[in-house]
């Protein structure tokens, strides 16, 4: 693997004649903080940049305020101009980033904080212990010298801010905070951020959360709290699959729940699929491993697949495979 330092990758930024800038699908706020970042990073050192998010969602409605979001493009990937290269952030895997299908001559720049990233950029910088793949780019900043200002800082924020659980999750490090200190010192404006994140929420999304609710079901004696959505809910609230996001927090506040899991289903080519996303509370269940039985990944604590098979289907294997781990 090609490991590659912050200040070097800064160092690589500054020469580059086009970048495409890229997150995961269903992208969440860390996901859309690197895409705004690296944007207005690129355009203060006068670097080209598109940014790229696969799949053709509208994006969560509470990162809506992130400086430069408008210019996002989404959908299939656009053709890149010769020499652009290709900056993945927060993508465990190229699979998550949806096989671009951009050419195997394209360099690609692998930045994550995730630990199944197996390294497959031309370049990577990678690093397990960062609390957010913003916090990565944080420090191309501040060790690349690229001076980080209110908006720049504002995007970073947003990513450490959602990824930490507002600072409460296990990866909410020494470090973690002083980044967020030294962001603060940029102008961060924390309570309308807080205010645009956590409490502006649209009816929809609540609407969205009564029905999820509604089909909340403990299972394991309590250690897996289960619920679902079928793509039936989001057509009758008016919501988004982006609408989904944060939903899981809820189930896995529940007393004694060692597993949340949120079962969405959503239409794909031919058909419907589920999306599940799954989250351990104290860490006894390492849910990226998982995911990984299905082809999907993440955290030990955050981790999430696509299924081929049914709400009932899915759940029923969920229990069946954490059942002996308990
Ligand atoms: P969420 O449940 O919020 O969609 O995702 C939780 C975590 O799991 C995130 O860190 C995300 O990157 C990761 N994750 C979710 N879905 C997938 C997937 O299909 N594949 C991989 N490799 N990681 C995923
Ligand atoms: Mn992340």
């Amino acid at each position: 693997m090609n490991a590659i330092s912050p200040a070097a990758l800064a160092a690589r930024l500054r020469g580059e004649r086009e970048i495409l800038a890229v997150a995961h699908e269903s992208p969440d706020g860390d996901a859309l903080g690197c895409v705004t970042a690296l944007s207005l990073m690129c355009e203060r050192l006068g670097v080209p940049c598109l940014a790229y998010i696969p799949g053709a969602a509208e994006f969560p409605p509470e990162y809506s305020f992130l400086p430069g979001l408008d210019a996002v493009l989404r959908g299939a990937a656009p053709v890149l101009a010769p020499g652009t290269v290709v900056y993945l952030m927060d993508c465990a895997s190229l699979v998550r980033s949806s096989s671009l299908g951009f050419g195997d001559d394209v360099i690609t720049v692998n930045i994550d904080h995730h630990q199944d990233n197996p390294g497959f950029g031309s370049f990577n910088l990678l690093d397990p212990t960062a609390a957010s793949t913003t916090a990565l780019l944080y420090e191309v900043c501040v060790q690349g010298d690229i001076p980080l200002d209110k908006e720049i800082a504002t995007a970073l924020y947003v990513g450490l801010l959602t990824d930490t659980g507002r600072f409460q999750y296990s990866n909410t490090t020494p470090a973690a905070h002083r980044m967020a200190a030294r962001l603060l010192e940029e102008g961060v404006e924390v309570t309308a951020v807080y205010r645009k994140v956590y409490e502006d929420v649209p009816l929809a999304k609540l609407l969205l959360q009564q029905r999820a609710l509604s089909r909340l079901e403990v299972r394991l004696g309590g250690a897996l709290v289960t619920a679902w959505l079928n793509t039936g809910d989001f057509t009758s609230v008016g919501a988004d699959d982006g609408y989904a996001e944060g939903l899981i927090d809820t189930l896995r506040r529940i007393k004694g729940a060692k597993v949340a899991a949120l079962v969405r289903e959503r239409e794909r080519e031919g058909g419907l699929e589920c999306r599940v996303s799954l989250r351990s509370t104290d860490g006894d269940v390492n849910v990226a491993q998982l995911a990984a039985i299905k082809g999907g990944g993440g955290h030990v604590r955050a981790a999430g697949f696509t299924s081929a098979g049914g709400v009932t289907e899915t759940l029923d294997w969920l229990e069946r495979e954490i059942r002996p781990l308990l």
